[in-house]
């Protein structure tokens, strides 16, 4: 929870001092919920980006969004420059499948990928649930509309086959609000495609009696092998109370992704802070803590990498 407090610190920090900022180039990263750790991959981002706003000119902010979805939709629409985004959701954007079928973005550009995210399914302890097959007819989080976290669920449930009405409440809450509906017993279980460790996980398996879901299976294996962009993945047991042994599901990677429109210096001037501060940046959240730059330059990137960062890597001798 030491985290968020530093993140939301941040957020109202930037907010106070942009006003007195000059006149320059403003950057918006669309993120995810505040609980989430898009949130503060945007605040940590932004935190750096705006040190050096003097001599770059580039301004940043990375308000709380919808998640995946909604940043790619945002980015297509021009209504931000940046968004971080599942390389699921990257990939189904930029080929125009999936839940981008007929909004093919060929403008969709990368700058790097982030922190693995699971497929996390938290379930209370008297549900009865331990393996992703008992969720069938129970009371599930399937994610805010907008978020990857729904796409993931419904890529899956598509997998499985079943059918239209799989659970007996498919609520759509936001990850702040779903461990308190968890605990007060109006859930049986709740799902978040989400970096590790995670704040809303935490909450629900300090909150309640509750465990983490293995995610595997028949429909898991065709997924992971039709698909490049997920992987299978284990949660380390002893990370969250509740759950001691490892948990195996299947999961995909945090990306950056923006636009050709946005300009070639912009997005090298974002790239080269991060890059220039990695240990820093690194420091901001448990989940960066395994971080390497010759993956993130080069994993689960579908959309070409955007000029201003292929120039950086260039520059760094780490791309040819
Ligand atoms: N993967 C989630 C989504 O796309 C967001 C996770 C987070 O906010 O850290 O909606």
């Amino acid at each position: 929870m030491r985290q968020l407090f530093k993140a939301s610190m941040l957020a109202s920090a930037m907010a106070v001092s942009y006003g007195a900022l000059a006149e320059g180039q403003i950057v918006t990263i669309g993120t995810g919920g505040q609980t989430g750790v898009y949130y503060v991959v945007g605040q940590s981002v932004c935190k750096l980006v705006n040190r050096n706003t003097a001599e770059t000119g580039v301004k940043c902010n990375a308000p709380s969004t919808g998640g995946s979805v909604d940043n790619l939709n945002a980015l297509a629409a021009g209504e931000r420059q940046m968004g971080i985004v599942q390389s699921d959701s990257q990939y189904r954007a930029y080929k125009g499948e999936g839940e981008f079928d007929g909004k093919k973005n060929e403008n969709l550009r990368s700058i790097f990928s982030v922190h693995p995210e699971p497929f996390t399914v938290v379930a209370r302890t008297d549900a009865g649930i331990n393996d992703f097959a008992d969720l069938k007819g129970k009371r599930v989080n399937i994610g805010n509309p907008g978020s990857g976290t729904r796409t993931t669920m419904e890529v899956l449930l598509e997998a499985e086959g079943w059918g239209e009405a799989p659970f007996a409440v498919a609520s759509e809450l936001k990850p702040a609000e779903m461990a308190s509906a968890l605990c007060d017993n109006n859930l049986d279980a709740i799902s978040y495609t989400v970096g590790h460790p995670s704040g809303a996980i935490k909450e629900a398996a300090a909150s309640c009696e509750s465990h983490l879901v293995n995610v595997t299976g028949e429909a898991v294996d065709k997924l992971v092998d039709e698909n490049s962009y997920f992987a299978k993945v284990t949660i380390p047991g002893g990370m969250y109370d509740g759950t001691p042994d490892d948990t195996e599901t299947f999961g995909v990677y945090a990306t950056l992704v923006t636009s050709s429109d946005v300009d070639e210096d912009t997005v090298y001037e974002i790239t080269k802070t991060v890059f220039d501060n990695f240990d820093r940046f690194k420091s901001l959240h448990p989940a960066f803590e395994n971080l390497k730059q010759e993956d993130m330059i080069t994993n689960a990137l579908t959309a070409p990498l955007h000029a201003g960062a292929e120039r950086y890597y260039r520059e760094q001798g780490w791309i040819e």
